[in-house]
Protein backbone atom coordinates (compact mmCIF):
# COMPACT_ATOMS: atom_id res chain seq x y z
CA UNK A 1 0.00 0.00 0.00
CA UNK A 2 1.17 3.53 -1.12
CA UNK A 3 2.32 6.01 1.52
CA UNK A 4 -1.10 7.99 3.18
CA UNK A 5 -1.23 11.51 4.53
CA UNK A 6 -4.17 12.70 2.45
CA UNK A 7 -6.41 12.08 5.31
CA UNK A 8 -8.11 15.34 7.23
CA UNK A 9 -6.07 16.38 10.18
CA UNK A 10 -5.85 18.70 12.98
CA UNK A 11 -3.13 19.82 15.31
CA UNK A 12 -3.10 17.62 18.61
CA UNK A 13 -2.53 20.67 20.34
CA UNK A 14 -1.29 21.29 24.33
CA UNK A 15 2.33 22.33 23.65
CA UNK A 16 2.36 18.62 21.21
CA UNK A 17 3.91 19.77 17.77
CA UNK A 18 2.22 17.08 15.95
CA UNK A 19 -1.08 16.77 14.14
CA UNK A 20 -3.62 13.70 14.16
CA UNK A 21 -6.28 12.09 11.75
CA UNK A 22 -9.58 14.19 12.92
CA UNK A 23 -12.07 11.02 12.74
CA UNK A 24 -9.88 8.37 14.31
CA UNK A 25 -7.83 11.34 16.47
CA UNK A 26 -4.38 8.88 16.24
CA UNK A 27 -1.54 10.97 15.67
CA UNK A 28 0.35 11.14 12.49
CA UNK A 29 3.23 10.09 13.59
CA UNK A 30 1.66 6.77 15.10
CA UNK A 31 -0.07 6.40 11.15
CA UNK A 32 3.49 6.92 9.46
CA UNK A 33 1.61 6.68 6.03
CA UNK A 34 -0.61 3.65 7.01
CA UNK A 35 -3.57 3.08 6.70
CA UNK A 36 -3.48 0.48 9.20
CA UNK A 37 -1.81 3.39 11.19
CA UNK A 38 -5.56 4.12 11.89
CA UNK A 39 -8.30 3.05 14.22
CA UNK A 40 -10.16 -0.50 12.62
CA UNK A 41 -12.95 2.23 13.20
CA UNK A 42 -11.75 5.10 11.64
CA UNK A 43 -14.80 6.25 9.26
CA UNK A 44 -12.12 8.10 6.82
CA UNK A 45 -9.93 3.70 6.86
CA UNK A 46 -13.06 2.60 6.15
CA UNK A 47 -14.02 4.94 3.05
CA UNK A 48 -10.77 4.43 2.06
CA UNK A 49 -10.57 0.76 1.96
CA UNK A 50 -14.15 0.63 0.34
CA UNK A 51 -12.72 2.63 -2.59
CA UNK A 52 -9.72 0.49 -2.80
CA UNK A 53 -12.69 -2.43 -3.30
CA UNK A 54 -14.70 -0.50 -5.66
CA UNK A 55 -11.64 0.55 -7.73
CA UNK A 56 -10.78 -3.41 -7.97
CA UNK A 57 -14.20 -4.69 -9.03
CA UNK A 58 -14.44 -1.63 -11.56
CA UNK A 59 -11.07 -2.44 -12.95
CA UNK A 60 -12.18 -6.41 -13.40
CA UNK A 61 -15.59 -5.19 -15.00
CA UNK A 62 -12.93 -3.32 -17.40
CA UNK A 63 -10.90 -6.24 -17.99
CA UNK A 64 -13.87 -8.54 -18.98
CA UNK A 65 -15.52 -5.69 -20.98
CA UNK A 66 -12.05 -5.62 -23.15
CA UNK A 67 -11.65 -9.49 -23.99
CA UNK A 68 -15.52 -9.73 -24.67
CA UNK A 69 -15.29 -6.76 -27.32
CA UNK A 70 -12.26 -8.75 -28.70
CA UNK A 71 -14.71 -11.93 -28.82
CA UNK A 72 -17.35 -9.87 -30.34
CA UNK A 73 -15.31 -8.97 -33.03
CA UNK A 74 -15.37 -12.68 -33.96
CA UNK A 75 -19.19 -13.41 -34.22
CA UNK A 76 -19.69 -15.49 -30.79
CA UNK A 77 -22.26 -16.24 -29.79
CA UNK A 78 -24.27 -14.99 -26.90
CA UNK A 79 -23.70 -18.50 -24.71
CA UNK A 80 -19.40 -18.02 -25.88
CA UNK A 81 -19.74 -14.80 -23.99
CA UNK A 82 -21.69 -15.43 -20.85
CA UNK A 83 -19.28 -18.94 -20.15
CA UNK A 84 -16.13 -16.30 -21.22
CA UNK A 85 -17.62 -14.06 -17.96
CA UNK A 86 -18.14 -16.69 -15.52
CA UNK A 87 -14.31 -17.55 -16.50
CA UNK A 88 -12.99 -14.35 -16.28
CA UNK A 89 -14.75 -13.81 -13.08
CA UNK A 90 -13.10 -16.69 -11.74
CA UNK A 91 -9.85 -15.14 -11.99
ZN1 LIG B 1 -8.04 7.94 11.00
Amino acid sequence: MNYRSDYPNEPIGGGNPYYRCKACKISDPQINGRLEGHSSTCSWRIAQMNKVAVEGKLQQIHDIAEQLKVLCLYDATLEDLVDKILELAQE
